[in-house]
């Protein structure tokens, strides 16, 4: 079979890849985009959108608010007894990634770009021009790729971390909760800090409460290495989860579960790299979750390589711009999650921020996209 040809191959239809696949398209180029789901799916996320999240969905033309996500203003932050409470700068927004990802995705097809979905693309020759091993679909040719798979790295183009991911697995889960802890939990993102790790709890569409969780994983493996065991020690050992959670129902067949992320990771190309692969999300950097960025520097990945690509530019010249934008943050977002992770530190930040709760809002600017780069990636989306 003769290969498929394309102008731009973009694997991977996650936020990175669909929001690129937007723009490109738009501006009337030929865009193939390659997803190995075939329909929508769980991700694991907090599904907190910021503020750059949203920004950036609408101005890709989404009708984010139709999408039913839920209004959060204020954040919690929680140890053990202790609740501090601030507004947060901006207003954030609950949306499960399966609405969220889904509707980009078809933004993306509606913009132009030819959607192919539940193909798994697999890099077949890099020495010239891009020819792509898509499951079932045979060879796809291209001169341009943008990779957006994720976490998920394609053997020949790893991701090389400078230090290797720390021992933390991740959970995550949908529950029903009573209507007084839905009420309780209206238009506030809630951080608990535990003795071997951190939750997010929030809100996200139809009344649901998403669980987000990030624990050692030597404590999951005394927990009996089981998702049930790990919960109900956490509902033992955390009086504001066991109130949260003790009469909710999950919502998911199972949780959805990650191991090893390469917090703190950012793309340094090497002098040899190739001119015409883009890495685009979490192939280009990786920022602690709590931050609640991780899908803010997605958008704004895509948004640049594209627009970078639409003037000529290279794909050098897109990693220096991206690297620039994001290194410091995600450096910042690290420092952060290493000084709340030990029980001496955590009862020190909890004092502090009962002293001065809007230290927390300084911390949350701290670790977003600086503005000025998003204004300027903003204004060249045509
Ligand atoms: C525990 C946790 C909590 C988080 N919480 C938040 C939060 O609250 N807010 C926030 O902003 N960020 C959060 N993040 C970060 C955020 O989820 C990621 O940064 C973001 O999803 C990255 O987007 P992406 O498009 O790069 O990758 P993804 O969203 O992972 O998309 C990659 C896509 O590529 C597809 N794919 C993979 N391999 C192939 C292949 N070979 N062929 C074809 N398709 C392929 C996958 O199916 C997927 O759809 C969190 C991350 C973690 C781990």
């Amino acid at each position: 079979m003769p290969p498929t040809t394309a102008e731009v191959a973009v694997v991977g239809g996650g936020l990175a890849g669909a929001g690129a696949a937007c723009v490109l398209a738009k501006a009337g180029h030929e865009v193939m985009l390659l997803e190995r789901e075939a329909s929508a799916t769980h991700k694991i996320c907090g599904e907190f959108l910021s503020t750059e999240t949203q920004g950036y969905l609408r101005r890709l033309g989404l009708d984010l608010d139709g999408l039913g996500g839920h209004v959060v203003s204020h954040l919690r932050l929680v140890r053990e007894n202790t609740i501090v409470e601030t507004a947060l700068p901006f207003n954030g927004m609950g949306l499960s990634r399966y609405r969220l990802d889904e509707a980009l995705l078809n933004h993306a097809c509606q913009c132009g770009a030819q959607l192919s979905r539940g193909q798994r693309a697999s890099v077949a020759d890099i020495s010239g021009s891009i020819d792509l091993d898509v499951q079932n679909a045979g060879t796809v040719r291209t001169n341009t790729l943008f990779l957006a798979t994720g976490k998920h790295d394609l053997r020949e183009l790893r991701r090389h971390p400078d230090t290797p991911p720390e021992d933390l697995v991740g959970f995550k889960m949908h529950f029903d909760v009573d209507s007084t802890q839905r009420h309780a939990l209206a238009n506030h993102v809630e951080l608990v800090l535990f003795a071997h790790g951190y939750a997010g709890l929030q809100r996200v569409e139809d009344g649901r409460v998403n669980l987000c969780l990030l624990a050692e994983g030597s404590w999951l493996k005394a927990c009996g290495g089981t998702w049930e065991g790990l919960l109900e020690e956490l509902l033992r050992t955390c009086p504001h989860l066991q109130r949260r959670l003790s009469n909710a129902t999950p919502l998911l067949s199972q949780p959805l579960t990650i191991y090893r992320v390469p917090y703190g990771f950012v793309y340094n190309p090497p002098a040899n790299s190739a001119g015409n692969i883009y890495r685009l999300g979490d192939q280009v950097g990786v920022i602690s979750s709590f931050s609640g960025d991780g899908m803010g520097i997605a958008l704004h990945s895509g948004v640049v390589a594209a627009t970078h690509y639409l003037a000529g530019l290279d794909a050098g010249s897109y990693h220096r711009r991206i690297r620039h934008d994001i290194a410091s943050q995600i450096w910042r977002a690290g420092l952060l999650y290493r000084a709340s992770r030990w029980a001496p530190s955590q009862r020190l930040l909890m004092g502090w921020t009962r002293l001065m709760p809007r230290s927390l809002r300084l911390a949350a600017s701290l670790t977003r996209i600086p503005p000025s780069a998003v204004t300027q990636a903003m204004e060249r989306i045509p």
